[in-house]
């Protein structure tokens, strides 16, 4: 996760490919730019077609929390006050 010291972007199945329930925003690590791969994976695993996904310019819906959990540092402490 985040190689290259790489941005992630904010991805979500478009409605069709999935239930609704399942359309989560995954976060996924953004190809370099002119290699766009068949396909993409979250940090949380699910494999992202990139014609089966929008790309998302922030937060809509619920995100993925398998994917924020893995873009969270360990040490970080970020949820401690989520509630
Ligand atoms: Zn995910």
């Amino acid at each position: 996760m985040g190689e290259n010291g790489g941005m992630l972007a904010l991805v979500r199945l478009r409605r069709g490919v999935v239930g609704e329930s399942r359309r989560v925003c995954h976060l996924i690590p953004v190809p370099p730019a002119g290699a766009v791969p068949e396909c993409l994976t979250a940090l949380c695993g699910e494999p992202i077609r990139p014609g089966e996904a929008e790309v998302l310019d922030g937060l809509r819906g619920m995100p993925c929390h398998a994917c924020l959990m893995a873009h969270t540092p360990a040490s970080g402490g970020l949820l401690a006050n989520a509630g």
